[in-house]
């Protein structure tokens, strides 16, 4: 077996009925060539890349979380009937802050969609709101790109109080928000407290704590991840390196690396898989200056008073840091590691920008956007095939 075939996965090829299907789960795609052999450290993140949380239980879960709360710091009780659906939000959306619209843009920043609350404008309706059909991007002050999985849920609510506030006729629609009695409310106001709730249901952990309390439900469990990691370590080192505290750390890589483990064979503690495990690390800072290193008491959870400056001490949980850092423990340099997560920006391209770490970004949602273009391709040949057929009767 060639080391490079622990990632790259072979395509699966289904013939059945004489037709080809191609089966795109499990692919890896490359925009260079790297060879793996070169690789001495793997690096993983660990929500949305570990663990993965199924959907769409748990950004149901998220967003009856922020619903709950927005209606418990006075937003109308009616925003209750809502309930989430998964075929609306999908990553990489922008939403603009003053105007409320949902939006998909190019690379470029021309924009494709344009959607206010669950209505969809056409051309020209897009045009008076954007002239040129135009964004700036890099306007982050105005425009909030949804980057990660955990933005679903706020985009869903977001867009649902549009279509309450937009349809409600106890409130006048203004260009920039809502008119009801002296009170003014902006799209901008409504986005900082959807914010606001998001943060408030992370901080408290009431999410990881409902997260916990039925992991089943919300975490796939996925047993090659043990073989994988064993399998990686034979040849590299191997780290975790989550934004997630110390508590919520253990409860999931416990769930997903010792629940597997067959009864009678001795547990080998979920720590064992990796020679160096940093929490708390607060991406994308953690690319750059970093925090303070400490070390985490794993028996009681508390974060040692102190900065930690010893070597590296094997199954030891460390806190905070930076990548510097995490290179000094491991002994290895920044170009021979890649490391594997799910946050374009917090993950790949700070790693890589500044560190000269090489990345591997999880797209899940590639298997399906990959399905829709072959189902698209497949359905153009077939039209092709007709329209021969046709040719050749006449
Ligand atoms: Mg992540």
């Amino acid at each position: 077996v060639r080391r490079s075939s622990l990632f790259l996965c072979v395509p699966g090829h289904v013939c059945a009925d004489f037709s080809f299907v191609v089966v795109f789960d499990h692919r890896v795609f490359v925009n260079r060539s790297l060879t793996l052999e070169n690789i001495k450290c793997y690096g993983f993140d660990m929500d949305y890349t570990m663990a993965m949380y199924k959907s769409p239980d748990y950004e149901s879960l998220g967003f009856e979380l922020i619903r709950d709360r927005m209606v418990s710091v006075g937003y109308p009780h009616e925003l209750l009937r809502y309930t989430y659906d998964p075929s609306f939000p999908t990553r990489g959306l922008v939403i603009d802050t003053t105007y409320g619209n949902l939006l998909k843009v190019d690379s470029n920043g021309n924009i494709l969609i344009c959607s206010h609350g669950f209505s969809f404008l056409k051309g020209e309706d897009i045009q008076a709101y954007y002239p040129n059909k135009f964004i700036q991007r890099g306007n982050t002050d105005r425009y909030y790109i949804l980057n990660t999985l955990f933005n679903l849920s706020e985009t869903y609510l977001y867009t649902c109080l549009v279509d309450f506030f937009t349809r409600c006729t106890r409130y006048t629609n203004l260009p920039t928000g809502y008119q009801h009695g002296d009170l003014f409310m902006s799209y901008r106001s409504m986005f900082q407290d959807v914010r606001d709730a998001m943060d408030f249901i992370h901080d408290t952990g009431t999410l990881k704590e409902r997260t916990i309390k039925n992991l089943d439900k919300y975490v796939v469990k996925d047993p090659n991840l043990t073989v994988l990691l064993n399998r990686i370590k034979e040849v590299a080192k191997v780290f975790l390196a989550t934004n997630s505290d110390y508590n919520y750390t253990e409860a999931i890589m416990k769930y997903l690396l010792e629940s597997n483990i067959k009864t009678g064979k001795p547990k080998k503690s979920w720590r064992s898989f990796f020679d160096l495990v940093v929490v708390d690390t607060r991406k994308p800072l953690f690319f750059a200056e970093g925090t303070v290193l400490r070390q985490v008491d794993t028996d009681t959870g508390k974060l040692r008073i102190g900065t930690y400056t010893g070597d590296l001490a094997h199954g030891t949980v460390y806190s905070g840091g930076s990548s510097d850092i995490v290179c000094d423990l491991l002994k290895v340099k920044g170009m021979d590691i890649l490391y594997v997560g799910d946050h374009i920006f917090g993950d790949i391209l700070k790693s890589k920008k500044r560190q000269g770490w090489k990345t591997f970004l999880v797209v899940p949602e590639l298997t399906k956007e990959l399905q829709v273009w072959e189902d698209k391709k497949m359905g153009n040949r077939d039209r092709v095939c007709l329209l021969k057929a046709h040719g050749q009767r006449q």
